[in-house]
């Protein structure tokens, strides 16, 4: 990854938003500009793309291999007045700060650690490059779902459901397969819903056993390198009934719509609504409550959003997910998910895992 290549197109927006310096402390930003793989870290970058990366003792020998390339520095303290004295060794009399990443007492403790450095809030400048990945980063994600799409062929279709089986043994289940193909961790709580527990679009796994005639919700994801993968699949245990099987017909339809009307220049919430008349259309507008998608990376959740409201537009090199669902309290639901990668003329469905009703 060319993490000075991003540093020096964030100096470039520095100059529009008359910052001498940005203090990044948001760890997913730290690692987009640097490598750093730690759980602390920050980094100052300057109008003319000069850095200094700051870490504490823990992560010293780390931080010499992944940002062998910045000045370095290790307290021993907390961060605020190391961060104040980086900016002013790299010359900077205006430095923005990242408003949604400080908490008030440590923006408290910047700002007088700052003493004559003009301390001001900064907009998501780092996030905003973060929306369009690069070639290294969109085979991360790639490599990412290869995972989860090796999980659900290993553990779903290879004969992990049966009668009984509890929807927490089957989330160990897949996560323990992502593990041992090789992922850092899981991407985000898994989520496994059971018959009437698919009626929750966030379930959390409980005891609940399986049985016959149950729909199984899925909605994994593997961390590999930092980016994440993020996939829903709905099977049936047993045949799952006519309204079920309705029910699944037009999420699958909806989520074809909203894949076919993902490409650069499209505004999120026309995708949104690709997607969502279809569900109206079938007279299920409110069992679908939550937005049709989001963005994935270094995050799980992460912008743009495709929702109803706040239109954004797509360009490419964006790796969204298109995930309509719908959910009838007391029956079940059923959400269907791809991560879909904007390219040029339109858009890459990113898993290959089966999506058709399977009934095991
Ligand atoms: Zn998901
Ligand atoms: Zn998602």
């Amino acid at each position: 990854m060319d993490h000075a290549l991003r540093r020096a197109r964030l100096a470039e927006r520095l100059d529009a938003l008359d910052l001498d310096a940005l203090i990044v402390t948001s760890l997913p930003n730290v690692r987009y500009l640097t490598g750093f793989s730690g759980s602390n870290g920050q980094v100052v970058v300057t109008r003319n793309g000069s850095a200094i990366f700051l870490t504490d003792g823990r992560y010293e020998e780390r931080s010499s291999h992944e940002v062998a390339d910045l000045p370095r520095t290790a307290y021993r303290a907390g961060y605020p007045g190391p961060l104040a004295d980086a900016c002013r060794s790299l010359g900077a009399a205006r430095a923005g700060f990242e408003r949604g990443a400080l908490t008030f007492d440590l923006w408290e403790r910047l700002v007088s650690a700052g003493d004559g450095l003009e301390i001001v809030p900064a907009e998501p400048a780092v996030e905003a490059l973060r929306r369009c990945k690069d070639p290294d980063e969109v085979a991360a994600i790639d490599a990412a779902q290869r995972l989860a799409d090796a999980a659900f062929e290993q553990v779903v279709l290879g004969g992990g459901l049966w009668e009984g089986r509890t929807e927490r043994e089957l989330a160990r289940g897949l996560e323990a397969a992502m593990l041992d193909a090789g992922a850092d961790d899981r991407g985000f709580e898994t989520i496994v819903a059971f018959g009437p527990g698919a009626a929750e679009p966030h379930h959390h796994p409980s005891d609940r056993a399986l049985d016959r005639g149950d729909v199984v919700k899925l909605d994994f994801g593997a961390l590999a390198n930092g980016y994440h993968s993020d996939m829903t699949r709905t099977v049936a245990f047993g045949e799952p009934g006519g309204r079920l099987r309705e029910i699944r017909d037009v999420v699958a339809a909806s989520q074809q719509a909203g894949i076919d009307a993902v490409r650069p220049g499209a505004s999120t919430t026309d995708v949104d609504d690709a997607a969502r008349s279809v569900i109206a259309q079938a007279g299920l507008a409110k069992a679908f409550p939550h937005g049709l998608g989001h963005g994935v990376g270094l995050e799980i959740h992460e912008a743009p959003f495709l929702r109803w409201d706040g239109p954004e537009t797509l360009s490419e090199g964006m790796v969204v997910t298109i995930e309509p669902g719908v959910y009838i309290p007391g029956l079940g639901g059923v959400r269907i998910e791809d991560m879909v990668e904007v390219t040029a003329d339109g858009g890459r469905q990113i898993p290959t895992a089966p999506k058709e009703l399977i009934v095991l």
